[in-house]
């Protein structure tokens, strides 16, 4: 909490920058593919020359592994820095739109025009990836940003400040830190776009503050994402892939598999190739997960206390442990961890684990599973493992989700030319390459009268006779 007096300089702070960054803003509409893609060079560049900080930073954080931070955190970036350095021109350019009969003699265009200031948030689970991605595409937009990093990851906020701070003027990017009242008072100003990845219920409040200024939103946020097993499905791949994709960053992943469903009759040999795949990943020899290098922790204790309450409440009302259990609070670990006999009562079926719990249902046909996934809110992305494509299909056509991925688990994710992002509950808006791209720009519609007069005259009041026949005449055309 901070007192009065921090509060108020930090007001005065923003407020400083929220102007310096309107006004530069407006300066950017004429900003061209040159000048945007040398900012996402430089970006690049610093990222490469300093891999090891940010491995380094997310370490001291929660002791995430540095092979997992290049993955999951540094290649995203590169990737999404090529992207734009590849295509930022076709896409920046305007494009002309088919003339109908009724407009000959006009020229019509979309261009895309930077929305402006724009106000970056992001949270502490990916805390570089999830910051700095929309940042390449809040720049390739042309829009200055103001980057809020999350409260939660420390080191990592501190390094994208210093990042930020030799890349680029105060008036084109900056990074402001703090928790919940420095994120409030940032939203209290009118930015023009409004990116924000976090959770459903502080989506929920940023889109309330959003509409005060009717600031666009982009809100990437959580949710339950089912992996539903059908009868045919490759049962070892399957399980490798959930597993490997759940306990990454210690199932503190928003497109993690949240949980599975299995029908009844392979629900064993599916626990015996879960147990083989996490033991293939973190055990080595005699050794306990806790000493396995590539292994993540919960990022702190509030976190560890409350997926340790998510265990205790499936425990009470009957769930079983078939792998894992162990925790070493002091260290906020717990072993990834799988159970079974789950009933929709219990928490770990209510909220979004976002932890190292893997809870398994089983089911008799495939139409009950389908009915539980429509009961609760659209998921952020729904995985289907099945060796049939007519199986694939039916559960992709009988569900909403903001991704649909058969045989695989997460992988849309790294997927350049696919939009990301949730459905209503798991959000609004996509990212990713051009779809960032446009959730910065203003699509702006451009029309030119060319012939001189105006083809909608002859329509002008007043409203006489031949006026009204001709109109008569007209919507009998359409
Ligand atoms: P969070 O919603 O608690 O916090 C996100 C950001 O919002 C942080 O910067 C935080 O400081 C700020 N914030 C927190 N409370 C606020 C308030 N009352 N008012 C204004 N700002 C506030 O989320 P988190 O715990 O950092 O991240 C986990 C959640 O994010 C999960 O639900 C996860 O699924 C989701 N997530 C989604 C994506 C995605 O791309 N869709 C990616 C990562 C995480």
């Amino acid at each position: 909490m901070l007192l009065n007096q921090e509060i108020d300089l930090l007001e005065s702070k923003i407020d400083k920058l929220f102007d310096l960054q309107k006004r530069h803003s407006i300066s950017l509409r004429k900003s061209t593919v040159h000048e945007r893609l040398g900012h996402i060079k430089r970006l690049r560049e610093w990222v490469l020359s300093h891999k090891e900080d940010i491995q380094k930073a997310l370490y001291a954080d929660y002791r995430k592994p540095y092979t997992e931070t290049d993955i999951t955190e540094i290649y995203p970036v590169l990737s999404e820095a090529k992207h734009f350095i590849s295509n930022l021109a076709h896409w920046m350019k305007s494009k002309r739109m088919p003339t109908p009969l009724t407009f000959l003699g006009t020229k019509a265009q979309t261009q895309y025009e930077p929305k402006g200031a724009s106000l970056i948030i992001a949270p502490w689970n990916y805390p570089f990836n999830l910051a700095i991605g929309p940042l390449v595409a809040a720049l390739g937009a042309g829009c200055t940003a103001i980057v809020k990093p999350s409260e939660m990851t420390p080191h990592t906020s501190a390094l994208i400040r210093r990042m930020i701070g030799e890349l680029f003027d105060e008036q084109m990017v900056a990074v402001v830190e703090g928790g919940v009242e420095a994120s409030q008072l940032l939203l209290s100003k009118p930015f023009d776009h409004l990116f924000f990845t976090g959770s459903p219920a502080v989506g929920k409040i940023v889109m309330k503050a959003a509409a005060e200024h009717l600031t666009s939103v982009t809100l990437e946020l959580g949710g339950k994402s089912p992996a539903i097993i059908a009868e045919d499905a490759n049962l070892k791949d399957a399980a490798e892939k959930i597993a490997a994709t759940k306990f990454l960053n210690c199932g503190q992943t928003c497109i993690a598999p949240d949980y599975v469903f299995i029908p009844n009759s392979k629900r064993d040999p599916f626990l015996q190739y879960v147990k083989e795949a996490i033991d293939s990943m973190y055990k080595s020899g005699k050794k306990g997960i806790e000493k396995s290098p590539d292994y993540s922790r919960i990022v702190n204790e509030r976190h560890f206390n409350r997926i340790m309450h998510l265990l205790q409440d499936a425990s009470e009302k009957g769930a079983k442990i078939e792998i894992g259990g162990k925790s070493i609070p002091e260290e906020n670990l717990l072993e990834p961890t799988v159970l079974v006999d789950i009933n929709p009562t219990m928490l770990v079926m209510q909220e979004e684990i976002f932890g190292p719990i893997l809870p398994v249902m089983v089911y008799e046909n495939l139409e009950q599973a389908l009915a539980l996934v429509n009961e609760m809110p659209k998921p952020l992305a729904l995985y289907a493992f099945s060796n049939s494509s007519r199986t694939i299909r039916h559960i992709f056509e009988q569900t909403s989700s903001g991704a649909s991925v058969a045989n695989d688990c997460a992988l849309h994710f790294l997927h350049p030319e696919l939009p990301f992002g949730g459905v209503n509950n798991s959000g609004i808006g996509k990212s990713h390459g051009v779809f960032g791209f446009l959730e910065f720009s203003n699509q702006k519609a451009v029309l030119e009268q060319r012939i001189g007069f105006t083809a909608a005259k002859p329509l002008f009041p007043p409203y006489n006779m031949a006026k009204k026949k001709m109109i008569e005449g007209l919507l009998k055309w359409f």
